[in-house]
């Protein structure tokens, strides 16, 4: 029986299962096992950990999670033709790979996960970015996962660690520094994939906080901030004038200049805010 260090090679996989690249699922495919495994290692220990990895693809990170340790992968992939050489690096790893035939979209995956669960992946870009909001905007806090760790196109990366003053600093900034601590950990040029992008990319890895950094109700907070940061270029005043009448008041009793742009406003004013206008 195979095992992990005996696998084919992943050109050798793509060419005998005929996966050729599909832009419909935004497939631009790691090759290189040497690189899987370093991103692999970004999310710090694996060895207690389950793992959720979507989009696998023909399972190059996935080959890298399983070769650092993982107690175990589950692995959520909407392409079928996929399976097959998902399977031979599962037949490799008895019971420590499951695979899931499912959009991720779609599939709620924590029932097939046991705790503490941290989550990595190399997804298309904009299944990514919704897919990180979501795991962002729960309800309860702590979230089911400990950190993500995940591939996005450089400049969305940006966006997630921007700080207020940026052009890059904006919604995904607040969702993602209000409960997590994010940072870039790896840069990769469009060459590091099969095919090549057209833009660069960057792993972040996000650490969940135990408790958000200040309080604040999320929906309040999800809705101050998407309303400031629709018209960016607006004075709050101007910008948030749908959410009370007496906006100014409230901008002022939370620290805020009601003539600042939502581009220069701090995490800790935003939530400020939130506690100060109506639910
Ligand atoms: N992880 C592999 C790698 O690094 O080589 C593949 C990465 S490729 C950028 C994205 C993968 O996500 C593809 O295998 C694609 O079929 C899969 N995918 C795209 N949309 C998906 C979705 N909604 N749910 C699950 N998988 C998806």
């Amino acid at each position: 029986m195979k095992t992990l260090d005996t696998l084919p090679p992943l050109s050798r996989v793509i060419a005998d299962h005929d996966l050729d690249a599909r832009r419909s699922l935004g497939q631009n495919f790691l090759l290189d096992l040497n690189l899987t495994g370093k991103i692999a290692r970004q999310a710090g220990d694996l060895t207690g950990a389950d793992i959720l990895e979507i989009g696998p693809g023909p399972g190059g990170l996935t080959r890298g999670l399983l070769a650092e340790g993982a107690r175990r992968v589950l692995a959520v992939e909407k392409d079928r033709r996929c399976l097959p050489a998902l399977k031979q690096i599962a037949d490799a790893c008895p019971g420590r790979l499951e695979v899931i035939e499912a959009d991720a979209l779609q599939l709620d995956p924590l029932a097939h996960l046991t705790p503490p669960v941290k989550v990595v992946a190399n997804l298309p870009y904009n299944v990514g970015t919704e897919l990180l909001v979501r795991w962002l905007t729960p309800r309860d806090w702590p979230p089911f996962w400990q950190s993500l760790t995940l591939m996005f196109q450089r400049e969305v990366a940006e966006r997630i660690v921007a700080t207020p003053g940026s052009k890059a600093y904006g919604r995904l900034s607040l969702l993602a520094q209000w409960r997590s601590v994010p940072r870039i950990v790896l840069n990769l040029p469009p060459g590091a994939f099969s095919p090549p992008p057209k833009v660069s990319s960057a792993v972040v890895h996000l650490q969940a906080l135990p408790a958000p950094r200040f309080p604040a109700d999320h929906k309040v907070l999800e809705r101050v901030v998407a309303m400031a940061f629709n018209q960016r270029r607006k004075m709050l005043r101007a910008a948030l004038k749908g959410l009370c009448p007496d906006i100014g008041d409230r901008l002022r009793a939370a620290g805020i200049d009601p003539t600042q742009r939502a581009e220069t406003v701090t995490l800790e004013q935003f939530c400020a805010l939130a506690r100060n206008v109506p639910g």
